[in-house]
């Protein structure tokens, strides 16, 4: 299949996404919609392109202001609660506002990302299907607990960004990228030093995620899913976004069975409710396990195929009621 692309719009944008009225040119034989952020204009109340529907909230791009209040503005004290992107659109965008991004390939192979809980569709793709029924199933079995609570803050943060990318290693871990501040809050280039824990701001992680690996007690205590596996490094996800002194505290305090105080944290308050849900194996130190394949990303059942039963020597038992 060829394609050729039609250019019908081309803006510049000041920072905070007020249009350059010298530099934007548009066909209008089509009616183009959309503008900063890729996000709808809404252009009957206040002119072309100075008000942007970002689904969640309305957008002023002449003020860089939002026009109603962040509903989780309980968590940034510092900042207004009308305030876009920390007041930072040079380093972050707010696609939709909905930030637990799953990064796939295309059937091209290109590169391509997917917004869990987002307006969009279920993209056809075996790793996005997984990845989202792991995060409902989360939420089903966390519900009314901090796994249901995890997932729904960081996904309408406007902030915190969380990337799950597919593993073949079967290696489940998270990755943060911590901004370290001074005293007087302005961002710090990486690698500069800080004295306090209350210095550092912790709003990108990624988790690598293997939706077909869960994790068997070697000791015979039965076994987790993949989507249990998952809740844990969300457990991560959170204290290290929404409570970053204390999870950064929480890292060097040494704990006498999960290895440190954030490991604790994460399995028990995390792990522990998912696991529950389904009669999973509920870890009482943090050794990882032995590695099982599963056919799905919230099952804890093992996937045999036939090379391997063959091999186990298991006999067919023909079906006979009796
Ligand atoms: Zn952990």
């Amino acid at each position: 299949m060829h394609y050729e692309a039609q250019v019908v719009s081309v803006s510049d944008y000041y920072p905070f996404g007020m249009r350059i009225k010298e530099r934007e040119w548009k066909d209008s034989s089509f009616g183009y919609r959309y503008g900063f952020n890729g996000m709808e204009k809404d252009d009957e109340v206040s002119g072309e392109g100075n008000s942007l529907d970002f689904g969640a909230r309305i957008y002023d791009s002449r003020l860089g202001r939002w026009m109603s209040l962040d509903p989780h503005m309980k968590e940034y004290p510092d900042l207004s609660p009308y305030n876009f992107v920390a007041n930072n659109p040079i380093i972050f965008i707010d696609p939709d506002g909905k930030d637990i991004i799953i990064h796939y390939k295309d059937k091209n192979g290109n590169d391509a990302s997917y917004e869990y809980g987002s307006k969009q569709s279920v993209p056809d793709n075996e790793f996005v299907h997984q990845t989202v029924n792991a995060l409902n199933h989360i939420k089903t079995a966390g519900s009314g607990k901090l796994p249901e609570k995890a997932v729904d803050k960081i996904t309408t943060s406007t902030i915190k960004t969380l990337n799950i990318t597919k593993s073949s290693e079967g290696a489940f871990k998270t990755l943060f990228t911590p901004v370290q501040k001074d005293k007087m809050g302005n961002v710090l280039k990486p690698g500069s030093s800080v004295t306090s824990y209350h210095d550092i701001k912790i709003n990108s992680g990624s988790i690598n995620f293997d939706p077909t690996s869960a994790l068997e007690d070697p000791n015979g205590g039965g076994s987790i899913s993949p989507a249990t596996a998952l809740a844990h490094e969300i457990g991560h996800a959170y204290g290290a976004f929404f409570n970053t002194p204390v999870f950064l505290w929480r890292i060097d305090q040494k704990d006498p069975k999960y290895g440190d105080m954030e490991e604790d944290f994460a399995t028990t308050q995390f792990e522990h409710p998912v696991a529950e849900y389904q009669g999973e194996w509920k870890r009482s130190d943090h050794s990882t396990g032995e590695e099982i394949r599963t056919s799905s990303s919230t099952s804890n059942a093992p996937l045999l195929s036939n090379a391997d039963q063959l091999e186990e020597g298991e006999e067919i038992q023909p079906n006979i009621s009796n």
